[in-house]
């Protein structure tokens, strides 16, 4: 089963190779998602957009060190946590992923670190841990 969000992503060919190949062959199979699909194109015709296609075309590029780090500490407004995570869990992106996970072992050192320290921290974000 695709949500309407995958099947949104698939048409901006916004998804990994792997999933686009099985959103393309359950479209061969289900007349239903062919229905789905084109009620989405349909749709866009008509000038509507979802919130996730809105952040798809208007920030197709990666977030920086910096929103990933602030996105690891929570502190985020929720509309770009929420394209983070979707960037991350729904696209999949592999440079981001490997950013993140980066990121998560250097706060996982920095947890011993003094409480004026991690204060900084988030008062400077992430690059002032970089040039350290
Ligand atoms: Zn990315």
């Amino acid at each position: 089963m695709f949500s309407q969000s995958d099947l949104e992503a698939y048409l901006d060919e916004a998804l990994p190779p792997d999933q686009m190949a099985s959103v393309e062959k359950a479209l061969r199979e289900d007349p239903e998602l062919i229905r789905k699909a084109s009620a989405i194109h349909s749709r866009r015709d008509a000038g509507v957009h979802s919130l996730g296609e809105t952040w798809r075309n208007g920030r197709l590029s990666c977030p920086s060190r910096e929103q990933l780090g602030s996105f690891l500490l929570g502190v985020l407004p929720e509309e770009i946590a929420d394209y983070i995570s979707f960037h991350l869990k729904v696209i999949g992106c592999r440079y981001c992923q490997a950013n993140v996970n980066d990121l998560q072992s250097q706060q996982v050192e920095q947890k011993d670190a003094a409480e004026t320290r991690r204060r900084r921290y988030f008062q400077t974000s992430a690059g002032y841990l970089r040039s350290e």
